[in-house]
C-alpha cells in the first residue's frame, strides 16, 4: 500500500489536476490524503458564503475520491513559500507518512499555485516521488509521466461536480475541457484517457507486491468509458445534488 498526498492551493485544484489518478490509487488500495492550503475565499461569488460553501464542496469531493482531507488554513491569493507554509506541508507529510506527492506545476500564472509548488518541493526534499499536475492557469508544462484514467474519468467529473460554485460561475472548470484534455494526454501516451504529470523525481518500484496486497480482479469492461458515452459523461456534474451554501 502506498501513502499518497495531493497538495493544492484551492478547493477543486487537486480534482482538476489529478482527481482520476487519486481514484486509481484508491482503487489499488492506497491511502490517499488531500491537503488544500486555502479556503478559496476569493473564488467567484460572495466571500462570506463562499467560505462555508467551498468547504462543504471540498469535503464532498474528497469523499467522492475516497480521500482524507486536510486544510492548511491559509488565505486565498496570499500564499507565500515561506517557512510557515513549508511547515504546514511537512507536518501533513509526517502525519500521512506519504511516499508519493502530487502538486501544482511550478510555472503557473496564479501566485498561489507557484507558491504551493515551491513550498511543497522544499517540504518533500527527502521524498523520492514528487509529481507536478497541470491546472487551467499552468503555463509551460511538458509532461513525461501519464496515468491511464479511462476507468476513472466519470468519477473525476463527479468529484468536480461537487464544486458546484466553481462549475456554475467559473470558466476554469469546464467538464468538456476536462474530457478533451484527458483524451489529448491519452493520445500522447498511446492509451485511452490520461492524466499527465511532470516529475521532479519519480523512482519506479519494480519489486513484486505480496499477493495479499494485490487488488481483486476487476470487472474492467464495466468500468471502461467508451468514446460514445462522452456526451453523457459531460452531463455528470450537473446531476450532483448541492446543499445550500
Ligand atoms: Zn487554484
Amino acid at each position: 500500500m502506498r501513502n499518497v498526498l495531493a497538495v493544492g492551493a484551492h478547493p477543486d485544484d487537486i480534482e482538476l489536476g489529478c482527481g482520476a489518478t487519486l481514484l486509481a490509487h484508491h482503487a489499488a488500495g492506497d491511502r490517499v490524503t488531500m491537503l488544500v492550503l486555502t479556503g478559496g475565499e476569493n473564488g467567484p461569488g460572495d466571500e462570506r458564503s463562499q467560505i462555508s460553501r467551498r468547504r462543504q464542496e471540498q469535503q464532498r469531493a474528497a469523499r467522492t475520491l475516497g480521500a482524507e482531507l486536510e486544510w492548511g488554513g491559509l488565505r486565498d491569493c496570499t500564499v507565500v513559500p515561506d517557512s510557515a507554509t513549508i511547515g504546514i506541508i511537512e507536518s501533513v507529510l509526517r502525519a500521512t507518512d506519504a511516499d508519493l506527492v502530487y502538486v501544482h506545476a511550478p510555472d503557473d500564472s496564479h501566485q498561489d499555485h507557484r507558491a504551493v509548488s515551491a513550498a511543497t518541493l522544499s517540504a518533500a526534499r527527502r521524498l523520492s516521488r514528487v509529481m507536478h499536475y497541470q491546472s487551467p492557469s499552468t503555463l509551460t508544462f511538458t509532461p513525461t509521466v501519464f496515468v491511464d484514467v479511462t476507468a476513472h474519468l466519470s468519477g473525476k467529473l463527479a468529484a468536480l461536480g461537487a464544486h458546484a460554485s466553481q462549475v456554475e460561475m467559473s470558466a476554469m472548470v469546464e467538464p468538456d475541457a476536462v474530457v478533451a484534455s484527458a483524451r489529448h494526454w491519452g493520445a500522447q501516451a498511446r492509451i485511452g484517457y490520461a492524466e499527465a504529470f511532470a516529475p521532479t523525481r519519480m523512482v519506479l518500484d519494480l519489486a513484486p507486491r505480496p499477493a495479499a496486497e494485490l487488488p481483486a480482479p476487476r470487472a474492467a469492461a464495466e468500468d471502461l468509458v467508451p468514446a460514445h458515452r462522452l456526451s453523457s459523461l459531460i452531463a455528470v456534474p450537473s446531476a450532483v445534488p448541492v446543499a445550500a451554501g
